[in-house]
């Protein structure tokens, strides 16, 4: 019941789960208890990306978004192919595709991380793999490359396999010109992306 509440979330989000687990309990949980709740959890987001359709939501010009796997992703298509904006949870893997080429036949060559947490950076092994070009600030290739701890959660998020790593990093910010659009990317300190 509270897992369902919480996966139908729009722009779902790790953080954003801490506060709804804490405001749905009412108080703070046993660090066995959350350990429990987060494992349960995990594996439910990703049997609901399993299962969910992915909508597209056509924005302007040659933006659009794409709901139903982990956090919303942004594509840019044009000229040099599908740029992403986040990759969604890997197991929606086949609806994801489906989608990106109902948008355009090019293959993602872009896909731009805006930060670790699982439900935006899990499918990045299939699209990095595909050949796309994974940009994303230099603390989102530490945190995916190794065993990253949350704590409130008690869990432990193993890292991703080579072809899911960010290859290109930056620290303050960084700008890149594709398919007709300047797009900058830019850390901002203590925020969630
Ligand atoms: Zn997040």
């Amino acid at each position: 019941m509270k897992s369902g509440h919480m996966i139908s979330r729009r722009g779902f989000c790790l953080c954003c789960m801490g506060t709804a687990t804490f405001a749905a309990t009412g108080g703070w949980m046993s660090p066995r208890e959350a350990y429990a709740e987060a494992r349960g959890l995990v594996s439910l987001i990703k049997d609901s990306a399993a299962q969910a359709k992915i909508v597209t939501h056509r924005l302007r010009d040659n933006v659009s978004i794409l709901e139903g796997s982990g956090g919303n992703v942004a594509v840019l298509s044009g000229r040099d192919g599908l740029v992403m904006v986040d990759a969604g949870i890997s197991v929606s893997r086949h609806q994801m595709t489906k989608a990106l080429s109902a948008i355009s036949p090019q293959p993602v060559t872009h896909l731009i991380n805006t930060h670790w947490h699982f439900d935006h950076s899990d499918g990045n092994p299939w699209i990095g793999a595909g050949g796309a070009e994974i940009i994303a600030h230099e603390n989102t290739r530490k945190y995916l490359s190794q065993v990253k701890r949350v704590e409130d959660w008690d869990y432990n998020f193993l890292p991703l396999v080579q072809t899911g790593l960010p290859g290109r990093v930056f620290s303050k910010e960084h700008s890149v010109k594709l398919n007709g659009q300047s797009l900058t990317l830019k850390h901002y300190r203590s925020a969630h992306t």
